[in-house]
């Protein structure tokens, strides 16, 4: 799998993951105001029968695009999956502290949705099967089980790093950059 390209706004702000070839795109249009990281990765295209070379474009690791500065997303709250929620949660149930792999795993309401809980980063824990049954539609206090860790709402850096299994070493440093220190164990 060929890693995908961080693309940051002119100002250095996160915006997204894309493609290589979306970021050949930028490269040609002349969109790339500046780039970071040592290692640019090296694609090949087609022939030039002329002169029988084959042509190619150096395309770096992070990219800052010129445009687009209107709606920042990284002030904005990211959407939530599950996901990136076990993610989050480094695929432990925060009840009983076990690691499951992800088809063990479920979103557990903190204050339960019958109860006005809402879908969002800070009332969402990873459970496993057993301890979200067992707590069922009680708060943690009600079914006397201890939740071990505070949920907390990833800022958008933290999110891009959630979402991207094949993270190259510049993009990561950058990312941890702007990441709260609570993340710095995602290496
Ligand atoms: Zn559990």
């Amino acid at each position: 799998m060929t890693a995908l390209i961080l693309k940051l706004d002119i100002g250095g702000q996160p915006m997204s993951w894309i493609s290589w070839e979306d970021a050949a795109v930028h490269y040609a249009k002349d969109q790339v105001a500046w780039t970071l990281g040592e290692k640019p990765q090296r694609f090949f295209g087609g022939v030039n029968r002329m002169r029988n070379e084959r042509s190619y474009l150096d395309i770096h690791p992070v990219i800052a695009v010129r445009g687009n500065m209107k709606h920042s997303k990284f002030t904005a709250v990211p959407p939530m999956n599950n996901r990136e929620l076990f993610r989050r949660d480094r695929h432990t149930c925060l009840y009983c502290l076990k690691e499951y792999s992800d088809k063990k795993l479920t979103r557990d309401h903190v204050i339960p949705a019958s109860r006005g809980g809402m879908d969002v980063w800070t009332n969402l824990v990873t459970a496993c099967r057993r301890c979200n049954q067992h707590k069922a539609a009680r708060t943690p206090e009600e079914a006397n089980m201890t939740l071990h860790a505070v949920p907390y709402t990833p800022n958008y850096a933290e999110w891009l790093i959630l979402k991207n299994r094949k993270i190259l070493a510049d993009q990561m440093s950058f990312l941890q950059s702007l990441c709260p220190e609570r993340t710095q164990w995602w290496k």
